[in-house]
């Protein structure tokens, strides 16, 4: 099995996401937030002409056209929300959303989305309880909120994508939080490896050695179901590590020194599945091959005043559209350039064999060191020291193919 996805085309030349961040108004105050959501909208964000204007801008990159993911604060608190996300379809851009659990979140307002022609939503959900979740987003209710729009959007057959940021708070919490997963029939399950910025702090992070362990832990998941990390790039080293150990029959525990919560993640996670009755995949493959993107490479965020940046997590400036194309500042600015080239990356990201899968979190090198081109600190991994070498070049070079 191809375990890695690479987009269609040149990422040099185009994206295969952009993500625009709507506004940073919203009803919660989570405790990791980006974007440091506050009550009220920006009275200097982008217009709806200069909004129209970036989905031109994004449609410009050609084809196949990148997904365009409306974010915030809450996209809801934008009143002409629907009318450009109908304004994307009509260009052709491939729209998804992702709100926030307020009582903005109702089925009339996911219908409305639904018609406009937006493919997918995302929700957040850091607990298993609504008592750990509302802890973590700081306003009681959002649970609640939440759990009536993932039953509103099911009910409407419009595509879910669940987000748990990874924590210290909600650490143990996984395998629990999984079974809520599986049981909404989300499409996808997506774990942000929080990176300290916003409101995200350096202590609230797990340590690099538990990092490690829920990669593994994800892997597991995948077995069962379609899961993918976010800020957590060296998964896909341990996708291609734990395939080519399958393959021989031989067990992780013996290659690898996992962290002990490893096994606790993993012990949960095969309660639920036993409860569930859910039958993993065979040896060496998951539900959903990783996708090789990452800052400024593949991937693309622009603030809500229009600033791009590499990533949503990684606060350098390329440019503001209001002042240059798109397209300019994505395929031109020297920070962009330098985040493709993988001969600038230092420390182990510039010596490992994975580099070209992966090369780390450029986010939190950034946020960690002040270099982003500095190696990915929370990552174990030291470069040549997996035993199967001519296994992985095999596999790094067939593994390696377009995504549909
Ligand atoms: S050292 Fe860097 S490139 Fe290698 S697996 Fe770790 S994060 Fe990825």
């Amino acid at each position: 099995m191809k375990l890695i996805r690479r987009p269609v085309g040149d990422v040099n030349e185009r994206p295969f996401m952009v993500i625009w961040e709507t506004t940073h108004a919203c009803d919660l105050a989570c405790r990791h937030c980006r974007a440091e959501a506050q009550a009220e909208h920006d009275a200097l964000a982008l217009t709806t002409e200069e909004a129209k204007q970036l989905l031109h801008q994004v449609e410009s990159f050609g084809r196949p056209r990148p997904i365009f993911i409306f974010t915030g604060g809450d996209p809801f608190k934008r009143a002409d929300l629907f009318g450009l996300v109908r304004y994307a379809t009509e260009i052709g851009l491939p729209a998804a959303v992702s709100p926030s659990g307020t009582p903005l979140l109702t089925e009339e307002n996911l219908r409305r989305l639904k018609e406009a022609g937006a493919k997918a939503i995302s929700l957040s959900i850091d607990g298993s309880s609504a008592e750990r979740h509302d802890d973590f987003r700081r306003v009681p209710g959002s649970f609640e909120l939440t759990s009536n729009g993932w039953r509103a959007a099911r009910a409407i057959e419009l595509k879910t994508q669940v987000n748990t940021t990874v924590t210290r708070y909600n650490l143990h919490d996984l395998p629990a939080i999984f079974r809520l997963v599986q049981e909404i029939g989300a499409m996808t399950w997506s774990l942000f490896f929080l990176v300290p910025t916003g409101r995200g702090r350096q202590e609230d992070e797990v340590s690099p050695g538990e990092h490690e362990a829920v990669m593994h832990f994800l892997y597991d998941v995948s077995k069962y179901i379609s899961a993918k990390p976010v800020e957590g790039h060296h998964y896909k080293r341990v996708v291609l590590q734990r395939a080519i150990l399958e393959d021989k029959g031989l067990p992780p525990e013996d290659y690898f020194t996992l962290h002990p919560v490893y096994y606790e993640l993993r012990a949960g996670l095969d309660e639920v599945a036993r409860h569930a009755g859910l039958r993993p995949r065979a040896a060496g493959a998951v539900h959903r091959t990783p996708m090789h993107i990452n800052a400024g490479n593949g991937f693309v965020f622009v603030s809500r005043r229009g600033e791009v940046f590499p990533s949503g997590f990684l606060p350098l400036s390329g440019g503001s559209v209001r002042e240059r194309s798109l397209v300019d500042i994505y395929r031109d600015a020297p920070l962009f350039r330098r985040l493709r080239d993988l001969s600038q990356y230092g420390g182990r990201c510039g010596l490992c064999e994975f580099a070209g899968v992966c090369g780390g979190s450029r986010s939190r090198a950034y946020a960690v060191t002040g270099d982003p081109l500095a190696e990915e600190p929370f990552c174990t991994y030291q470069p040549g020291s997996f035993p199967f070498q001519a296994e992985l070049a095999e596999r790094l070079s067939a593994s390696v193919h377009k995504a549909e």
